[in-house]
């Protein structure tokens, strides 16, 4: 740790800044651009203290200023990161547009996360994008990532949003906003297509020796770096997308710039959580092909994954056909590697605590029976971990399910194969069933209401959210679906 980080300043600030000192063709000086009336419109005060830093000392004037990007926090060296991607297929030339850099927090247990503003202004690779962001979007980024991380499922996370006073030019004028995210680090799939892109082969091992350091210590001594990080990255995404399938997350825009090594979910454009299983949903009015679609977020990881190792090729060994024969059999694995995964999530969904031939066939016949009678995703495995205890359980509907009466006898058979009590059952489901995630139509009421300058709503929402594995009353209203019979659901990239 450097002279610098090891001086604490008041309000917790122990900045490190070890991605400004990785080669310079991997980012850019840039310096966030102040704002007329900063202010804070959301501050995680829990996140603040898990960080290292006082809440006191940044509530109020100050955070807003460092939150807006008008005051920068002591030690910081703001940088945008240069990144590569493919979009929608598509490769493209990217980096942080709109994305600034402070530096790498160091928690008082000596973790390390990135410290960045979304929205800050232009950096050098803004093209022709102002480098802003509307309020909604980055309230909307806060609210789902902070759901996410409650659900427990790996995820970038949001200290702070900050109004600015301004307003931001999109299909209408609207209010502009900046987002404090904190991230274990921005490095993306899209970071080592750049740098391969640059056919620098220095450049690419100083990259995999920093993301080892930063997320796979434990392969740093491997023989093979590049080969170990393929592995871990591989091994994350899978899991990762296993874990999106169980709470019914849909992306909406796993383009390899949005994939981060970390395996924390990363970049909340036009996410959306399911409300009625179906594997072909799309949210985002953009992917119009389905590219993203929910069932179709395994094949994509894969996908990326490839773009990854091909990337990492000319490090993994000396002779290409052997490092592309390396590759594809590190790529060969993931479809298993997702399987072990999905298969584990689905066991404890319906409370099977050891593995038996069938039960991944239980669980496909109560998703397809969900998928038939347009059943409620969240709510069918709520209602089904309710029913352990009372045995009771709604005929088929659009908002809860049943699975059928044969299918729940050969579920019960299935349950009567284990030696746990009714209460262990019960407990593993709801471990995997959550009572709330952040409904469509619940995440756009709070976000209303905050446009309209009433934060309530989404304090409400965001406590409800934060115990979304609580049976409580005051999850009670959060448990239901939208009324049927309205408009699909549409999201926006929201830039
Ligand atoms: P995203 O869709 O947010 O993943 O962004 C894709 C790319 O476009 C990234 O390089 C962003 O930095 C850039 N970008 C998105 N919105 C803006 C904006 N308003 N100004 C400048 N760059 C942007
Ligand atoms: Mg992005």
């Amino acid at each position: 740790m450097t002279d610098k980080a090891e001086r604490k300043s008041a309000a917790g600030w122990r900045l490190e800044n070890s991605y400004a000192r990785l080669p310079e063709v991997l980012h850019a000086r840039a310096t966030p651009v102040p704002v007329a009336r900063p202010g804070v419109a959301l501050f995680n005060e829990k996140l603040a203290v898990e960080l290292g830093l006082d809440p006191g000392a940044l509530s109020g004037e100050s955070g807003a200023e460092i939150f807006a990007g008008n005051r920068l926090p002591d030690g910081a060296e703001p940088i945008a990161q240069a990144y590569a991607g493919h979009q929608f297929g598509h490769f493209t030339n990217l980096g942080d547009g709109r994305a600034i850099l402070l530096g790498e927090q160091v928690t008082p247990d000596g973790a390390q996360f990135d410290l960045q503003l979304k929205g800050a202004g232009r950096t050098p690779y803004s093209r022709r994008g102002d480098g802003r962001a509307a309020l909604g979007p980055m309230l909307r980024e806060y609210v789902i990532s902070e759901a996410m991380h409650a659900l427990g499922i790996p995820t970038t996370r949001s200290l702070a949003v900050a109004t600015t006073g301004e307003e931001v030019m999109r299909e209408a004028l609207l209010p502009g906003a900046v987002l404090t995210r904190i991230a274990s680090s921005h490095i993306r799939v899209g970071t080592f297509e750049y740098a391969a892109a640059l056919g620098d082969r220095a450049l690419l091992e100083s990259l995999v020796d920093y993301t080892l350091r930063r997320h796979y210590a434990d392969f740093l001594e491997a023989e093979n770096k590049a080969l170990a990080l393929l592995e871990g990255v591989i091994e994350r995404q899978a899991r990762l997308v296993a874990r999106w399938a169980g709470v019914g997350f849909v992306h909406g825009v796993m383009n390899t710039d949005n994939m981060a090594l970390s395996g924390e979910t990363i970049d909340y454009g036009p996410c959306a959580f399911l409300d009625a299983y179906d594997p072909a949903t799309v949210f985002s009015s953009i992917d119009r092909g389905g590219r993203y679609a929910f069932g179709n977020q395994p094949s994509v990881a894969h996908w990326n994954l490839a773009r990854l190792a091909e990337a990492l090729v000319p490090l993994l060994h000396k002779d290409q056909a052997k490092a592309v024969e390396m590759a594809e059999a590190a790529l060969a694995r993931f479809p298993e590697r997702f399987a072990y995964f999905y298969a584990g999530v689905l066991r404890a969904k319906l409370g099977l605590c050891h593995e038996e031939e069938g039960d991944f066939v239980l669980a496909q016949e109560f998703l397809q029976s969900m998928q038939a009678s347009g059943a409620d995703f969240t709510k069918a495995f709520d209602d089904l971990t309710r029913s352990v205890e009372s045995g009771k359980l709604t005929a088929l509907s659009s908002q809860g399910v049943s699975g059928g009466q044969p299918w729940q006898a050969k579920w019960r058979a299935r349950l009567g194969h284990q030696q746990a009590e009714k209460a262990e059952v019960r407990a593993l489901m709801r471990s995997a069933n959550p009572v709330v995630v952040p409904r469509n139509h619940r995440v756009e009421e709070a976000l209303a209401a905050a446009e309209d300058g009433d934060f309530t709503v989404m304090h409400r929402l965001l406590a409800v959210l934060a115990r979304p594995f609580d049976e409580g009353p005051e999850n009670e209203a959060y448990r239901v679906g939208p009324m049927a019979g309205g408009e699909p659901y549409r999201t926006f990239c929201g830039t």
